[in-house]
Parts: structure tokens; sequence; C-alpha cells
């Protein structure tokens, strides 16, 4: 799984989490306790409420039976009875007003003081009339009341009294209390008869005060803010009102039509509906409802919650804040390994993490050192063997690259991956499509169109072939090699130049057909000398015969001339076909050189040609015959007099070269015709007029040079003049 916060350093990332956590843990977590504190809360002042309401009830109920019994008490007063008996006995006249006005009196100083509760005493007849009442005699309600209770067969009490008589009102003063009514019947004093009912005017204020009083000391004081209200079995409405003063805690009752509106939360709580309770107040048949806001009672659980993510945040910045040190101790030594790393990576070897404790971060870090010391050396194990194996592919390079036979060896794709300058013509070849070759021989059979294609190509079997490109001629083999683990295969090329041995092969074929040659010219020259010296002989004494002045001597001339000619021809043919005896010696070449010069000046002054030695060899010493060697630099340097036409140069310069001495002779003649270039080492090729040269000169001192360890070649031949180059094996003692 990835990391989703692998976009932020560890050390954010550590000190994210913290504040994460403290918010969960004091949000959240104080959220879930006061949620389940709040729930318990509620359920314990839940069963409080009803325990409270059932307690009020119960001292409502008692408290309400108790003026029952003292309004029995009053109606049993025989002095009440008996005046009433009296007075019904007579409805009118002053008698029966002294009797009212007696009983009036009586009630007042004697009764309604005795209980607080009462507020008024009213004397009724068996017909329901007002007979007497202390305070409120003519009011509607109470005629309809006492005509009501003195329907009822025992004890009657009346519903919710929404307010008091005026009259009462206006001798109190103020508003004055609602409340209820109790009857009681009133019998004469033999207690046969009924004669009328007693009704008692209860302050439902002071009711309720007494009653609760009793039992309000077993509620806490928050229990004790429940709002009570009273309801009759008309759905009629007192709502209770609770005031504090130094004699205690005072209740008042107030009528209302309408429901009581809840209260009101605080604010910034969350509105939640009121707890309510209802029980009956068995006396009277009433209900008492009691109605707690639990806003209220649970305003110290609520404001938990925000205590607990108040507390949160607090801890969540001060953690992040102590975290400081701790991320810095663990993160800094996490990107200090970081960055090594990636010193390492990009070569630095030898960078290391500092250690700087013995907690898992410091084992840590010691691991890393481990581990790039061992990369460190075997870095610099592979750097060795790398040397090594560059020193050893230096080597083969060397080798190869040295080698006289080319080598090329060639990918799966036919990419030259190896190579040598050896086989560099080979790749010129077919780099130009095969153009150049002048002659390929294929050991192929049968030989395939293009031979060069064949032998580069990637995938074919072995083959061989011999190519001649650029003047020289190429024997190939060429074979698949073999594929390594990799699969991967190519081609391996081999290349020798074959130029010296075929050439060699050549000049062993012309040698053998020289020797045919010279045992043919030597029996021809043979068979020619003796008729030529009679022509000659002849020829001369008919010369002596002849006058001078003779026509014929012209003629004769021609013939001695011509027979020399052939005499020369002749003596070159044997010359050239038995070759002279050798006689094997030292020769110093500079002196022969000098010699020949000093011997050819007085035919060069002839044709301007002005002869010039620089010789400059450190070993001119040779081993060789004399004679022949002559032959060789005679014949060079006549050949660049006669060249040169109109007055020149020819300079005869000497150098060493390996073990080799190296004479050139260079004219400033035209130069030879590149269609002769390649005649010129044939025997019988010339150039001159017939009688001036037989093509025997260059083939003769090639051959003499070639017997003397060296050779002889065409160095250059231009327009500007021609340089041959007469190497022979120089001589090591001297
Ligand atoms: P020959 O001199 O009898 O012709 P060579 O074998 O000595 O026979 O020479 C062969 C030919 O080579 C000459 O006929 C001439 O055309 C040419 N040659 C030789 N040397 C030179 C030179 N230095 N300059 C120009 N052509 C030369």
């Amino acid at each position: 799984m990835r990391d989703p916060l692998h976009s932020i350093s560890v050390k954010h990332k550590l000190a994210l989490m913290f504040v994460v956590l403290c918010l969960i843990a004091f949000g959240l977590g104080g959220f879930l306790i006061s949620r389940s504190a709040r729930g318990v809360l509620e359920r314990e002042i839940h069963s409080r409420l009803v325990y409270q309401c059932q307690a009020y009830a119960t001292a409502l109920d008692s408290y309400l039976q108790m003026l029952e019994r003292r309004t029995e008490d009053f109606a049993s007063d025989g002095h009440i009875r008996e005046l009433l008996h009296r007075i019904s006995g007579r409805p009118g006249g002053e008698e029966a007003d002294a009797l009212r006005a007696e009983l009036g009196r009586h009630l007042r100083k004697n009764k309604l003081p005795l209980v607080a509760s009462f507020r008024d005493l009213t004397v009724v007849d068996r017909a329901g009339q007002v007979v007497v009442a202390v305070h409120d005699l003519g009011s509607a309600q109470v005629t309809r009341l006492a005509v009501e209770a003195s329907g009822s067969e025992g004890n009657w009490y009346s519903g919710v009294l929404p307010a008091v008589p005026a009259a009462y009102r206006e001798a109190e003063g103020g508003p004055g209390p609602t409340g209820l009514a109790i009857g009681t019947p009133l019998y004469d004093l033999d207690g046969a008869e009924r004669i009328g009912s007693l009704l008692a005017w209860v302050d439902a204020g002071a009711w309720l005060t007494e009653a609760v009083r009793s039992v309000s000391h077993t509620f806490s004081e928050g229990e004790d803010q429940a709002q009570l209200s009273l309801r009759d079995r008309l759905g009629r409405r007192l709502s209770v009102r609770r005031e504090s003063t130094q004699s205690g805690d005072l209740r008042t009752a107030e009528y209302r039509s309408d429901p009581p509106a809840p209260g009101t939360a605080p604010s910034g709580v969350r509105q939640v509906p009121p707890i309510v309770e209802v029980f009956e107040i068995p006396a009277n048949g009433w209900e008492i409802e009691v109605i707690l806001q639990v806003d209220r009672a649970l305003e110290s659980v609520s404001g938990l919650q925000s205590d607990f993510l108040g507390v949160g945040v607090v801890l969540a910045v001060l953690s992040a804040f102590l975290m400081f040190f701790p991320i810095r101790f663990l993160a800094q030594p996490l990107v200090q390994m970081e960055q090594a790393a990636q010193r390492i990576s990009s070569g630095e070897f030898g960078s290391r993490v500092a250690v700087n404790s013995g907690d898992e971060i410091g084992r840590l870090a010691s691991s890393f050192n481990r581990m790039a010391e061992a990369i460190q050396e075997r870095a610099s194990r592979l750097e060795r063997s790398a040397g090594d194996l560059r020193s050893e592919r230096d080597r083969l390079n060397t080798v190869i690259s040295s080698m006289r036979d080319g080598l090329l060896v060639l990918d799966g794709r036919g990419e030259v991956v190896l190579k040598n300058a050896a086989v560099e013509p080979l790749i010129q070849l077919r780099d130009t499509g095969g153009s150049g070759a002048s002659r390929h021989v294929c050991k192929v059979e049968p030989a395939p169109a293009d031979c060069l294609a064949c032998v580069f190509q990637p995938h074919s079997d072995q083959q061989s072939c011999v190519i001649e490109a650029g003047g020289r001629v190429f024997e190939v083999h060429s074979a698949s090699l073999t594929p390594d683990e990799h699969g991967r295969s190519g081609r391996v090329l081999v290349s020798r130049d074959v130029t010296d041995r075929i050439n060699q092969d050549e000049r062993e074929i012309h040698q053998e057909r020289l020797s045919v040659l010279g045992e043919v010219a030597a029996v021809v020259a043979h068979e020619l000398n003796n008729p030529l010296a009679s022509i000659s002989m002849f020829n001369q004494m008919m010369e002596a015969e002849l006058e001078a002045g003779s026509p014929l001597r012209e003629n004769v001339e021609v013939i001695q001339r011509n027979t020399e000619t052939c005499k020369k021809t002749i003596r070159e043919l044997l010359d050239y076909a038995t070759g002279a005896s050798p006689e094997i010696g030292p020769i110093d070449l500079h002196d022969t050189v000098e010699s020949i010069v000093r011997f050819l000046r007085p035919i060069s002054d002839r044709a301007r040609v002005r002869l010039v030695t620089r010789l400059e060899a450190g070993n001119p010493w040779v081993t060789g015959d004399e004679v022949q060697l002559r032959q060789v630099f005679v014949n060079l340097v006549m050949n660049a007099v006669q060249a040169i036409v109109d007055g020149g140069e020819v300079v005869l310069e000497s150098f060493d070269e390996d073990d080799h001495l190296v004479i050139e002779v260079r004219d400033t003649g035209p130069g030879i015709k590149p269609e002769d270039r390649g005649q010129i080492f044939r025997p019988f090729f010339t150039t001159k007029a017939r009688g001036d040269g037989t093509g025997l000169g260059l083939s003769t001192a090639q051959r003499i040079a070639e017997m003397h360890g060296g050779g002889l070649t065409l160095a250059e031949s231009s327009p500007a003049g021609t340089v041959f180059r007469v190497r022979l094996r120089a001589r090591q003692e001297v």
C-alpha cells in the first residue's frame, strides 16, 4: 500500500500525526466521553425527576388531605352548625342577619386564621345559597361553586380557580392568589340532617409552598429547579412560580389557559426537549407536572465537549512544539542518511553519516555506514577489476590492431563491434557497395552473386573468399558466432592480405619464364653471333677497298653501324640470359655511386644534365657483386639522363631504412606515362627508338637488386620527374 502522505517529509508527517492524534484523543474521545456522561446524567436526572415528581405529588396529596381534615374539623364545629341551623330556620330578618354576622365573625376570628393556606371560608345552605363568607359573599363564582359543593355527597374538591374573588383582592390588596376550594358537608347538631356545606378556599401557592417545603430538602439545588404545574380534571392549569425569600422559598400559582412554554436553552447549547413527568394527586384527582429543562441541567456536560476539544487543540499545539526536538533527532539523521545515499549514488563512496546515539536511529546509522563501507570496498574492487579488464582490453586491442591480418566482429544486426585497421579496406569496399573490387574468388559452391554481402551477412554459414580491392588482394574467412547466454549472436570475419604472396608467386612464374627466355636468347645470340661477325668482317673488308668519296661508302657505314647495334643487343641478351657470375664481397656503395657519377659525367654534361649526389646513409656498406650493382645504377642514371629533354638534374640520395640501405635516383624529366608504369619492369619493354633501347635495363636492375636482398621500385613519377628507389640489404658487420 502506498503511503498517502508520501510527498510530505517525515518530520512534518510525525508532527502532523501527533497533532491529529491529540485532536482525535481529546476531541473525539472527549466527545464520546461527554456523550456517554450526558446519557448517564440524563437517565439519572430522569429517574430523579420521577422520584421528585412522585414526592411532590405525595406531598401535595397529603397536605391536601390535611387541609381536607381541617375543613372537616371546622365543619364539625358545633357553633357553626348551630348558627347555620338557626339561620336556616330564619331566612330573613334582623335575627338572621345577626346570626350571619356572628357566623362570619366566628369564622374570621376563630377558624380562618388557624390554617395559613385558607384564604376564605364560606358557609352554604342546603340549597347551595351562600349563607356567610369571610371575604366574598357576592361572587358569582362562589355561588356557582357553592351549588356544586352542596350537591356532592361527601367532601368535595373544586377544579382550578383562575382567581380569587374580587372582594378578596380588594381586601387583601394585590392580584391575590389563585387556588382551589374544598367543600365538606355541614350537619345539624344531631348529625342526622345535612344543613349545608362549608367551603374552604385554599391558596394554591400556599398549598404548594407548604407541601413542597416538606420534601424539597431531599432534592439537590439542580433538581429543585424543576418547573411545576398543576392540572385539574378539566385540563385547567396552574403554573407554579418559585420565589426565594429570607424565610425560604415561596411558591405562587398562576392560572394559565395555555400549556407552559419550554424554557429557552442557553446560547450555544443544543435545544433538547425538556423531561416531563406527570403524577396524579389522588386526593382531588389533579395532576402535578414536573418539567425539567435538560439543556440547563446538562449545561456543564455539554460544555465538556468543547472543553475536551479545546484541551485537544492546546495539547496538539503543545505536543507539536514539544515534538520538535524528538522529531529533529529522529528526522535529522534520516535526512542525513538520505543525503549520504544520494552522494553515494552519485559516486562519492566515502560519504558517511555521524552516529550520535545508541538507539535504533544510531544503530540504523551504523548499519548505513557499514553498508557504505561495503559498497565502497566493492566499488574499489570493481574499479580494480575494471582497470585490469581495461588493460587486458587495451592489450587485446593492441594485439588486434597490430595484427597484419584483418579482424572484424559484427553483432546480430550487422553493426561493427570490433575491428582493426587491416580490415578497413574491406569495410570501405562494403560501404561503397563493392565498387573497387576488381576480383573476387568465392570458395562457396555455387558462388553467391554478391560475395562481400555474403561474408558480411551476420547469419550466413561459414564463408571464405578472395577479394581484390585498392590494389591489394585479401583472403577472407567469416563465420557465425555461437550465441552467448543472453542469446546474442554475431559474426567474426578474418581477412589476410595475400598481395605479397600472390606477387611472389607471379614473380616466380615471371622468373621461370625469364629463365626459359634467357636460354632461348642464349641460343639465338650464339646462332646470330657468327653470321654477324662474318657480315662485320666482310663489310670492313669492303670498306677498305672502297675509294674515298665512293657513293657506296655511306651504305657500308650503315651496314657497319647496324651490325654493331646487333652485336650490342646480342651481348646484352647474353649478359641478361646467362648473368655474369657474381663476385660477392663488401662494397661501399657511396664509393661505387661516386665513381659511376664521375664515369657518366661527360655523357650527362653533353646532355646538359647536372649530376648531384646527396649520400647521407649512415651505413653505406652492402654485400654483393660490384659489377652487377654498378650495372644497376648506370642503367638508372642513363635512363634518367636520356629522359631529360632540355637540360635538368639527376640527384642520387642515400639513407638508411631499417636494416636496408636505400638509394633513390631522382630526375627532372617528363615522367613515365601512367599506362606505361605497370610495364616498365617487363623485359624488352622500351619506349625508346629502335637501336637506342633494348627494354632490358630495368628488368635486369630489378633482378640484381632482388638478388642483393632488396628490390627496385618506381617510387613516384609525374610530369615533374621520376624517382626510382633501390633497396639493398645493408651489411651489418663492416
Ligand atoms: P631501355 O632503356 O632499353 O628502354 P629499360 O628497361 O631501361 O629499357 O627502360 C624501359 C623503359 O622505361 C624506357 O624505354 C623508358 O620508356 C622508361 N624509363 C626508364 N627510366 C626512365 C626515366 N628515368 N624517365 C622516363 N622513362 C624512363
